[in-house]
């Protein structure tokens, strides 16, 4: 499985199917040990700090990430992190990230692939944000109708989740997130949320 991944990693390392390619300082890698990991997360796309250090949530997100995985029981260390778009999509000559668009379904081909690989282990993936979920769902998807339930995809379950970042523009959301991940903590390894139970 690792080789796998690292494989599949050094592909994405020099991919050109999208312009972002031309200016991509490092691709992004994947954390966590897909051999343990009982759950994937799925973020957008990296900025400027995953960019810096390779990996992803490495800022403020991530910040946010891991204080709510600790709300679920979980360390970064435990979980499987991942990202549907790999290079930094930037608007204003580079100055602020943007939602991906175009990219998406040519950069998902990558995630496809990776969840194929981790497959056999990881049966439960939390889609952070709209991006994830659209993508993974195939539907045009509104995280604020769909966060807290349980998709099946594929022979996954999706479980959508806000986006970390929501709760740094909007603070309202970060104790319904809390209480998220609290109910993925307690319910992770029970059948409906890991196909194998
Ligand atoms: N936001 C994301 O969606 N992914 C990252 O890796 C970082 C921030």
């Amino acid at each position: 499985m690792l080789q796998e991944l690292d494989r599949l990693y050094g592909e994405i390392a020099v991919c050109q199917k999208c312009p972002l390619g031309a200016a991509r300082i490092r691709p992004v890698r994947d954390t966590g040990d897909p051999r343990s990991a009982a759950v994937v997360f799925v973020g957008e796309a990296p900025g400027a700090n995953e960019i810096k250090y390779g990996l992803p949530f490495a800022g403020e997100a991530g910040k946010k990430l891991n204080s709510y995985l600790s709300e679920a029981g979980l360390e970064r260390g435990q979980v499987y992190i991942t990202n549907v778009v790999r290079c930094r999509p930037t608007a204003n000559g580079g100055r602020r990230n943007r939602t991906p668009g175009r990219e998406i379904p040519v950069c998902g081909e990558w995630l496809a692939r990776e969840l194929e690989i981790v497959r056999p282990q990881i049966k439960t993936i939390v889609s952070l944000g709209n991006v994830a979920l659209k993508w993974l769902c195939g539907k045009d998807y509104i995280i604020g109708d769909w966060h807290g339930r349980i998709i099946p995809v594929n022979g996954f379950n999706v479980f959508p989740m806000y986006h970390p970042a929501a709760a740094i523009y909007n603070r309202d959301l970060d104790g319904l997130i809390r209480s998220e991940f609290r109910q993925l903590g307690s319910n992770l390894g029970r059948a409906e949320y890991n196909l194998e139970g």
